[in-house]
């Protein structure tokens, strides 16, 4: 019974959906090609791989043609749907959404739709939608600063959305040609720029999210998804000052591994963490998670943050260090900026590669750690005072001097995105 009901869900997974039948109409229908793909010999293909194969290949093709910019619906709300813009100073992470929001939906029948900017609302789902069983999603996430000039930027854009690309390759979800989705973007913030606020550490979050909408429960490439943007204005990350955060190094857990997907930002990393950064606080009093990776307790991310050391090397020089992008981290811009600026600058050596607990602790030991921060969009950077590892309060002096360094990173960024320092790393809407 067991094995019958199994081989029914494989069935169904194999069968090309109803609406994916008019593919021949769209022009995307495919001859079925004898050639080996990647590893797999040609007669390894049953009606069962054949069936999967094709469904695959169609969408990959369907999801070519992207969305366009010209087809963009705008439909605004009205003076007394508007919400009120709460108070810089008031403002909670995640908390607060403007009144409008991007959404586009794609179906493998159709391609991509017409995007439209609408007022925000909630969205209606299928229970067997594959988001909800499967965790078939993606996000992103970037800010939209007002500068000094009142001029509203975005940061390195084109960063976000390549890695949203990637993202939905990994995670089965279209493709879309990367400058229409920006022009699609500066258009949702063109109309929201009031709600950028203007303060020069506050700023508007956008969240890019993508989500597999069809409903039903085959573990298998959705036919039907959404892709959509909401944002919201977010206050100082340190309202005060740079202010460290204690970490807790339980290499127990692993966020990532290799041929996992921790290099992607997908919603499916995120979930099992939150667990973790509960036992932190509870246990020790830690506000976040340094993920340890491997026998050598390599030190890999800090929360949803890169992390970087500076300090003196063996060999007595200065240097940057940063895990490599080895696939177990995500591959931030705020991490590739931070190497770029340094590398510009030429004051120290930078290196990216592994680093483990063992060094960090004969570096603390012989004096030479001087700075430990992590590094995100939310933040820019993020100080480290201390580090719980083994049953030890590991003190990291990064604070000591005032923490030049990591201070030296949150000015350079910050007079970019405020428009203090002229940058092509900006994208100014208008
Ligand atoms: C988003 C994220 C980062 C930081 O990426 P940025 O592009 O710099 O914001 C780092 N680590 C993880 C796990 C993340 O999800």
């Amino acid at each position: 019974m067991a094995a019958s009901a199994e081989e029914n869900f494989i069935e169904q997974d194999a069968k090309p959906e109803s609406d994916s039948e008019d593919t021949v109409e769209n022009g995307v229908e495919m001859e079925f090609s004898e050639e080996p793909m990647r590893g797999l010999k040609p007669f390894q293909y049953g009606p069962l791989f054949s069936g999967l194969l094709k469904q695959r290949i169609q969408r990959c093709i369907s999801s070519g043609p992207s969305f366009k910019f010209d087809d963009l619906q705008v439909q605004l709300c009205s003076e007394t749907e508007r919400k009120a813009k709460p108070a810089p100073d008031k403002l909670v992470f995640g908390h607060e959404f403007t009144d409008h929001m991007l959404e586009i939906e794609w179906t493998l029948a159709n391609g991509w739709g017409a995007p439209s900017i609408c007022p925000f609302h909630n969205i209606s789902l299928h229970p067997a939608a594959k988001v909800l069983h499967y965790a078939v999603e993606l996000f992103e996430g970037l800010k939209a600063y007002r500068g000094v000039d009142n001029t509203v930027r975005l940061f390195r854009p084109d960063q976000n959305i390549q890695r949203m690309l990637t993202s939905a390759e990994r995670a089965t979800l279209p493709l879309f040609d990367s400058e229409e989705f920006l022009k699609c973007l500066k258009k949702l913030i063109s109309v929201e720029k009031d709600w950028v606020p203007d303060t020069t550490t506050s700023s508007l979050y956008i969240r890019p999210t993508m989500i597999g909408t069809e409903g039903s429960l085959g573990v298998s490439v959705p036919n039907r998804s959404l892709l959509y943007v909401i944002m919201g204005p977010v206050g100082a990350y340190f309202p005060t000052g740079l202010k460290p955060v204690s970490l807790m190094a339980e290499p127990k857990y692993t966020r990532a591994f290799e041929g996992g997907c921790g290099n992607y930002k997908m919603g499916s990393n995120y979930a099992p963490t939150i667990n973790v950064q509960v036992e932190a606080l509870e246990k020790y009093g830690c506000q976040q998670v340094l993920w340890l990776y491997g026998p050598d307790h390599l030190l890999t991310e800090v929360g949803t943050m890169n992390i970087f050391m500076y300090w003196i090397n063996t060999q007595g020089e200065k240097e940057l260090i940063t895990h490599p992008l080895s696939g177990i981290i995500l591959p931030g811009v705020t991490r590739r900026s931070l190497i770029d600026l340094a590398k510009k600058r030429g004051e120290f050596k930078v290196t990216e590669r592994p680093f483990g607990m063992a060094e960090v602790i004969k570096g603390l030991q012989e004096g030479r750690v001087k700075e430990i921060f992590g590094s995100g969009t939310a933040c820019v950077v993020c100080p480290v005072k201390e580090i719980v590892y083994k049953g030890e309060r590991l003190q990291i002096p990064t604070m000591e001097e005032g923490a030049p360094i990591t201070m030296m990173f949150y000015k350079e960024l910050a007079d970019i995105q405020y428009g203090r320092t002229p940058s092509d790393w900006v994208v100014p809407i208008d």
